[in-house]
């Protein structure tokens, strides 16, 4: 690679490697999760040891109540695995926006049979992982039998009203070492293919594409295409999808409350400091969301910029 991401993004503005406004806190309740994807890059599993306790999620929702018109992106792991879920979304009632990221089998796990309730009673958002609409692409990256589970989930989730009264929107990542096509032909495939088959209603699919961390990174270097998938994002770089990137709006939380610039820079370690270098936690949203604060960038960031460009809504320019 010859050119670091920030330096690629100052030269479309240098506007783009700094904060702009706070719109969306993503909580990441931890790295507890009931399946084991091999693409994950927080390294998820059934043994995740970390976990955010009550007092984290007691600060949090004091702060948000303090900050109006903010949306709250609750993700993991599997969010609604953390023992405290159920305090977290009680605790934030009234909150503009909530979206819940759910891997939609730990719907079908012996004791959270109670969520999909749960989850229209308190109104959420649902965004849901289905990397795709095959069955045997699914399996294949999800382990096997997960689409049969996702199906059965968004059933239950199309009969309380999700897809239609309320919003559920489906995220496609690849399967391998490639950049997701066009999202809107990729949403059509999936509206077609979902109600043709199966009869089930969504509102939007959001593509991702796969960041070079984690186990896709370790997937990558096992396969000695780590280089390529690199060189192939950079190749990609869209200039019209730099001002977007979601980094300028959001700041992440992770389980003992240090603040990140997203999700990625939290799997990797790479916090958001302050002037004197000390690493900011919750308790300093405001000092980390000042807007023109510079962002914390690296090369795996070409993940956010590459064709359509890539964010937890998806698409940055389709
Ligand atoms: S990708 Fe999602 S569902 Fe899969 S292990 Fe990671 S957090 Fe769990
Ligand atoms: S990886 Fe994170 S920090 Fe980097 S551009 Fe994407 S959202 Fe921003």
């Amino acid at each position: 690679m010859v050119e670091t991401f920030k330096d690629r993004l100052k030269r479309v503005s240098r506007r783009y490697i700094r904060f702009d406004t706070l719109q969306t806190l993503q909580l990441n309740l931890g790295t507890l999760c009931n399946m084991r994807c091999e693409h994950c890059h927080v390294g998820a599993s059934p043994a995740g040891q970390k976990v955010m306790g009550r007092p984290i999620i007691d600060q949090i929702a004091e702060i948000v109540k303090r900050i109006p018109g903010i949306a709250l992106d609750i993700t993991g792991g599997c969010p609604e695995m953390n023992p405290h879920f159920r305090h977290l979304i009680e605790k934030t009632e009234g909150s503009a926006r909530r979206i819940v990221r759910s891997n939609l089998t730990i719907l079908s796990e012996p004791g959270y049979e109670w969520l999909p309730d749960f989850f229209r009673e308190q109104r959420l958002a649902v965004t849901a992982s289905l990397p795709c609409y095959l069955e045997e692409n699914v399996d294949r990256q999800r382990g096997k039998g997960t689409h049969a589970r996702s199906i059965a989930a968004l059933r239950r989730l199309n009969q309380l009203g999700y897809g239609t009264e309320l919003e559920l929107n489906l995220v496609y990542n690849p399967g391998s070492d490639f950049i997701p096509g066009s999202q809107q032909l990729l949403e059509d495939a999936y509206r077609k293919e979902l109600a043709d088959k199966y009869g089930l209603r969504f509102n939007h699919l959001f593509t991702l594409t796969n960041a070079p961390i984690g186990r896709f990174r370790a997937f990558l270097e096992g396969n000695g295409s780590y280089e390529r998938y690199m060189n192939l994002l950079s190749s990609r770089f869209n200039p019209d999808a730099a001002e977007n990137i979601m980094c300028r709006t959001l700041i992440s939380v992770d389980w003992e409350g240090v603040l990140y610039n997203c999700d990625f820079n939290q799997a990797i370690g790479l916090p958001i400091t302050g002037s004197g270098g000390e690493i900011l936690t919750i308790g300093e949203l405001e000092a980390a969301a000042r807007s023109g604060k510079e962002l914390f960038l690296s090369d795996h960031c070409y993940c956010c910029t590459a064709g359509e460009g890539s964010s937890c809504t998806g698409a940055l320019v389709a």
